[in-house]
């Protein structure tokens, strides 16, 4: 089985607790089988769930951190921003918006359409949604098309434990909707990839890649 994220064949199954997992020794990335992803309704019913209200004080300011973390420092205000798997309420769009960004939001299942893939975006944030991937290479790969020279992708996911003891007491992996695991060596390896610089790689939970500017945009300083 080839490892979802990087493609290599250098991955070795294992299981804990009667859960399956594929785990990459090249990217370090940890799948779930696939014969344990959930159906698309029951993952739809628990995204219901999920609590994402910004009017929460302790939502609000995770959703803050984020964007202070890993969005100010690399994208002016007034950029526009995609907020990919926006969830049931796109809190962090609303934020974002806020603060002054053009911002949009896409989800599968709550803001499904087309539309943002027909236009480029400076920014593009996966706020705990990496997590989620079914086809994780082949969203990223996507989403960096989308990016503007100079854009930046910035994740918020949390990262995998090294050992195996410590994988199979984390508390991350027993949420049925996450369906792979990044560790830093899978994060730089997926910049690597894309054809994207490494910006921020952050524990326990963040990262942020950039696209190359355009370098005659840069020489002009028009971008
Ligand atoms: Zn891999």
């Amino acid at each position: 089985m080839l490892c979802r994220l990087c493609g290599s064949a250098a991955t070795s199954p294992r299981s804990f607790g009667g859960t399956g997992y594929l785990w990459c020794g090249d990217c370090g990335y940890i799948a779930l089988a696939c014969r344990f992803f959930p159906s698309r309704e029951s993952e739809e019913s628990r995204y219901r769930l999920h609590r994402n209200d910004p009017a929460e004080p302790g939502y609000r300011a995770f959703l803050e951190t984020f964007i202070e973390r890993a969005l100010e420092p690399f994208l002016e205000r007034g950029a526009s921003v995609l907020d990919f798997g926006s969830g049931p309420t796109a809190a962090l769009a609303g934020l974002l918006a806020g603060r002054g960004w053009a911002a949009g939001f896409y989800d599968p299942y709550f803001a499904p359409g087309g539309a943002w893939r027909r236009r480029s975006w400076d920014g593009i944030v996966l706020h705990e949604v990496a997590e989620h991937l079914r086809q994780p290479a082949r969203t990223f790969a996507a989403l960096a098309r989308r990016l503007e020279p100079g854009g930046v992708l910035a994740i918020r996911t949390r990262f995998a434990p090294d050992s195996r003891e410590a994988f199979e007491s984390w508390w991350y992996r027993r949420d049925s909707t996450h369906l792979g695991f990044y560790g830093p060596r899978s994060i730089s390896g997926l910049a690597d990839a894309l054809g994207l610089g490494l910006a921020l790689l952050e524990s326990p939970d963040l990262a942020v890649l950039r696209k190359p500017a355009r370098l005659s945009a840069a020489r002009s300083g028009t971008r």
